[in-house]
């Protein structure tokens, strides 16, 4: 993002005149585009400090309070963060700015995973969040916030990172009752004592403030839109970590498809043998075609071959990688795609479980995954006696190989596993989980509602979600890659 300087606003004097009244309401039409010449008559800077054309938030809690109220409005300004750096744009608020119950606010942190608030720049808070890091620490990048009667979107870079259409009666859990749409300052306020938030040229159109409601024609306030709402407003992690890209659906249909639910996709391409990515030149070209998008960049590892085929530098870009245990080579030299009838071979039910736990522990002992996804899946021919199959000992054996190898365990929509039973037993163990769908097209992203469930019933907490590594600290470059062929 290039840096811009900031608009010099000769032009707009008697838009000046008329805001400096006491909490002055912006109007239809006017065009704020403040800049280093007039910068106090629009702000009172707390703690801010201005250094030419930039101003600078570093202690904590400094903050830039508008002298005006705004209601619809679209705001635009170029930000730049130094390691470490949080804060929030704070609108339809008082002029109090550090009480997130009070209308809405957009995070800004651009913190690597695991680092600093799990929500990432563009999150509208604890509604929309955004769990996906789209902006490094020491780079410009544009934040667009749109209120347009009851709908709110946020873009980064031209790309739009959250969405919410707020509803006629929306819910709320306690001490979030006025996180509602109103009218109100706008606050952008440092929430840490680490490195800067810097901002360039911001400016501010104010919109037809009688602009008609828009009807949410989309979102489903069923049981599963309930808990998507509630675990929204918790801050917890809802991401479906396993989504495809298959059928035609394209990366903007399915950050749609999140934005209105309210969660945020994993991409993954499949890769291994006979697979649409077989080799690094086509894994480097797939990461590069998503690298930009606000979604997580994952790969699907699969077969046992995969770990011959690509290089672990490269297998590094990725946020994280996953695999299940759906294909492999039986004691008798079968290659077995397990969800495939003619290619799957059970002669003898216990055998064949002992044989799979076998290849579980192989498979994620030794390659460097994040996540076992699919996991448990059980051939069509057995898989009505999956609760007498599984016994304890058995998922007793996977869920040490997961804790031992910290690998996370996927909590499956389409085939809705693992059974309640098992994610209790895991999140009794310890194990980080994911939620995943693995949809086959467009018609089958669902709205993870075996997951949602599972997570309710199980009481999986934020705490226990999986979040991937940052870079530097990937599995595949500490580890490598097996020398063998695990099964
Ligand atoms: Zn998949």
């Amino acid at each position: 993002m290039k840096k811009t300087n900031f608009v010099f606003v000769s032009l707009f004097l008697p838009l000046v005149i008329s805001i400096v009244a006491c909490r002055p309401l912006i109007k239809k039409g006017e065009l704020l585009q403040v800049g280093r010449e007039n910068f106090n008559r629009y702000w009172i800077l707390d703690k801010a400090v201005q250094s030419g054309d930039t101003l600078i938030l570093q202690a904590e809690e400094a903050k830039l309070i508008s002298r005006f109220v705004a209601k619809n409005f679209i705001l635009s300004a170029d930000i730049f963060t130094t390691a470490g750096a949080e804060g929030a744009l704070y609108f339809h608020t008082d002029n109090k700015g550090s009480d997130p119950s009070e209308g809405y606010s957009v995070i800004i942190n651009n913190a690597d995973y695991r680092q600093g608030n799990s929500q990432k720049t563009g999150s509208l808070a604890f509604t929309r969040n955004n769990f996906i890091h789209t902006v490094n620490d020491g780079e410009w990048f544009n934040l667009r916030v749109e209120v347009i009667a009851n709908h709110i979107s946020v873009s980064v870079n031209n790309k739009i990172i959250s969405e919410y259409i707020q509803p006629a009666s929306p819910k709320r859990i306690q001490g979030l009752e006025n996180m509602i749409l109103s009218e109100g300052k706008i606050i952008l306020q440092k929430s840490n004592d680490s490195g800067q938030i810097r901002i360039d040229g911001i400016q501010i159109e104010a919109r037809d403030p009688d602009e008609l409601a828009l009807s949410d024609a989309s979102f489903v306030d069923d049981s599963t839109g309930e808990i998507l709402t509630l675990l929204n407003q918790q801050g917890f992690p809802v991401v479906d970590y396993h989504g495809h890209l298959k059928g035609g659906l394209t990366v903007e249909e399915i950050c749609r498809h999140g934005r209105v639910f309210g969660y945020n996709y994993g991409i993954a391409p499949n890769c291994g043998l006979n697979f649409p990515v077989t080799n690094d030149s086509a894994l480097l070209a797939y990461y590069d075609g998503i690298k930009d998008e606000p979604v997580f960049k994952a790969m699907q590892c699969e077969g046992r071959e995969w770990i011959t085929l690509f290089s672990s530098e490269n297998i590094s870009k990725y946020d994280y990688i996953f695999t299940d245990a759906m294909t492999w080579t039986d004691h008798k030299g079968r290659r077995m795609r397990l969800w495939i009838p003619e290619e799957t071979f059970v002669e003898d039910e216990q055998k064949f479980m002992d044989m799979l736990v076998d290849k579980i522990e192989a498979i994620l002992s030794q390659e460097p995954v994040d996540i076992y996804v699919n996991p448990t899946f059980l051939p069509d021919i057995i898989a009505g006696n999956y609760d007498s199959l599984w016994t304890p000992e058995r998922m007793d054996r996977v869920i040490k190989v997961l804790v031992e190898n910290d690998v996370a365990l996927e909590i499956n929509s389409r085939f809705r596993i693992p059974s309640i039973a098992f994610v209790k037993r895991a999140k009794e163990a310890g194990v980080k989980f994911t939620l995943g769908t693995n949809n086959g097209g467009k018609d089958d992203l669902g709205r993870l509602e075996y997951s949602l469930s599972v997570i309710q019933e199980a009481g999986i907490t934020a705490e226990d979600i999986f979040i991937p590594r940052p870079a530097g600290d990937k599995k595949v470059i500490k580890n490598g890659l097996p020398a063998k062929i695990t099964g």
